[in-house]
């Protein structure tokens, strides 16, 4: 193996040798019971808190270095989401670690039940590069928050932001047992030969297979946050102004590569053209001339992004935009329509700033196509009738829902986040990711007195009757 590095300890980790070496330092540290106390989560909570704040312009710079992504943008879907998360935990550590006691059967009693979160041990998260920072340390603020130790693997695909996170927590958290890894494909692969006690990946469908099955060498439990095709469908009766507006807003930040984007629309045929027509308005307000210039909208995050987009492209006809360059990472927010739903554009996750827009007759005929798809992340719905928007949570799975707007339902901290079936395994934000760090441990305590002789063989008629309506009775 070659570039890679492991940092934070302020020794590069060059070989596989090394990594094996970091994964028996990482299960001794967490044996030593170093990171399961309320003060150390506590304090590397707020080490974290403060890296982002103190290291706030750098972090700017980065993700602008790494694909132009706006300020604005790096600062409320990375930087203050990850605030928030990190507020969320402290707010709530003491109580989620309280052990929860529950109902003990008074032919049980007597005796006291409950579970507790224990940590899982060491653990790893493998970050996509889309949100770079927010991806690689979401996961980390849930596994600290449940006293893991762990390793953060972010992507080669925005090295500017991963050189950072490798450079820069090592000044902050507790580089013995937290350690960023770089690197890509084979640097994962080798990681993921050792055993560990989670692995998160967010990631595309296809890595998040190979790294399943690596897991299941070691029986590891995995969260797969994965992509897929997320609709957003009209209905007619809504305000269309306000549905285009959202629906732009949605999908270009980012220039459309976030995995819950509107990956196309869904359009009730009447009303198809007054949507078109309110897109491109809302894309000429929110994205018109000058806006590239002005640095208000993201780059594509390599050259071979851009070509697989301009093919995607040929798809549809282009309504609005179609502009691009593969040398500038640069990809207009472009609408389409006469999209075939065999084509390339409908057949795979688009992840980039192309809306195809397509017009259905019957609900029946819009859950058709979405289902065509597997279970989406997101499923977006604008409606003001509460049938027609039930109707389609009804026959439609996916991973969560927003009704009249779009993204906000991975941006309330208290809404587990993920997907379903092709679209991801397991949650987090919030308590959620707390609890998929953490292993429940069930307890059931007793004195030794009194004793109860009727639980002992052996059994005779009389005392299996006894038992049997202690049994029905006692609940
Ligand atoms: P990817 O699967 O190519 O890479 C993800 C991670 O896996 C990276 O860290 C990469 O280094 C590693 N990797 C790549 N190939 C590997 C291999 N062969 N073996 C082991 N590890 C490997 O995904 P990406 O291009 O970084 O991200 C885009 C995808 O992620 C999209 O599908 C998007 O929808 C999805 N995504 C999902 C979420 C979510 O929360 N559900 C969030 C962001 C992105």
């Amino acid at each position: 193996m070659k570039n890679h590095t492991v940092c934070n300890s302020g020794a590069a980790v060059q070989t596989e040798a090394e990594i094996a070496e970091l994964c028996v330092h990482l299960r001794s540290v967490f044996q030593e019971r170093r990171t399961s106390g309320y003060a150390w989560r506590k304090e590397q909570l707020m080490q974290l808190q403060r890296f982002l704040e103190e290291r706030e312009e750098d972090i700017l710079q980065a993700l602008h270095e790494d694909f132009r992504k706006p300020q604005t943008e790096t600062w409320f879907t990375e930087i203050h989401y990850l605030l928030t998360e990190i507020t969320v935990a402290l707010r709530h550590l003491r109580r989620w670690m309280k052990p929860v006691t529950v109902h003990t059967p008074l032919r049980y009693q007597p005796g006291r039940s409950y579970y507790i979160c224990e940590p899982c041990g060491v653990v790893l998260n493998i970050a996509a590069w889309n949100y770079p920072l927010q991806l690689s340390l979401a996961p980390a603020v849930a596994a600290i928050a449940a006293g893991n130790c762990l390793v953060i693997k972010p992507s080669e695909m925005a090295p500017a932001t991963a050189a950072l996170l490798s450079d820069g927590l090592k000044d902050y958290l507790d580089s013995d047992a937290i350690r960023v890894v770089q690197g890509g494909a084979e640097v994962t692969a080798s990681l993921l030969t050792h055993r560990f006690d989670h692995v998160f990946f967010t990631g595309s469908q296809q890595v998040g297979r190979l790294v399943l099955s690596a897991a299941s060498r070691h029986l590891t439990p995995v969260t797969l946050e994965l992509g897929g095709k997320s609709p957003c469908i009209v209905d007619k009766g809504t305000n269309i102004d306000v549905a285009a507006r959202r629906i732009v807003w949605a999908k270009y930040i980012n220039a459309g590569q976030t995995c819950i984007s509107p990956d196309y629309v869904l359009v009730q045929s009447a009303i198809r053209q007054d949507l078109l027509d309110a897109l491109q308005r809302a894309i000429d307000a929110m994205y018109g001339p000058g806006s590239r210039e002005r640095g208000a909208y993201a780059g594509i995050i390599s050259e071979g992004h851009v070509r697989r987009l301009q093919e995607l492209m040929k798809g549809g006809s282009i309504v609005c935009g179609g502009g691009s360059d593969a040398q500038s990472r640069y990809v207009e927010p472009t609408i389409l329509t006469d999209v075939s739903l065999s084509s390339p554009l409908m057949q795979e996750e688009i992840f980039g700033p192309l809306l195809p827009v397509i017009a259905y007759d019957t609900p029946e005929e819009a859950v058709a196509v979405v289902r065509s798809a597997g279970d989406p992340l997101a499923l977006y719905i604008f409606s003001p009738q509460r049938h027609v928007y039930e109707y389609f949570m009804g026959h439609i799975h996916s991973g969560g829902v927003c009704i009249n707007d779009l993204l906000f339902q991975a941006a309330i901290p208290a809404l587990p986040f993920g997907g379903r079936g092709t679209s991801g395994i397991g949650r987090y934000h919030g308590r959620s990711g707390f609890e998929t760090f953490s292993r429940l441990r069930s307890v059931h305590r007793k004195g030794t007195f009194p004793e109860n002789a009727l639980r002992y063989p052996p059994f005779g008629s009389l005392k299996f009757k006894l038992l049997q309506q202690l049994f029905k009775r006692f609940h």
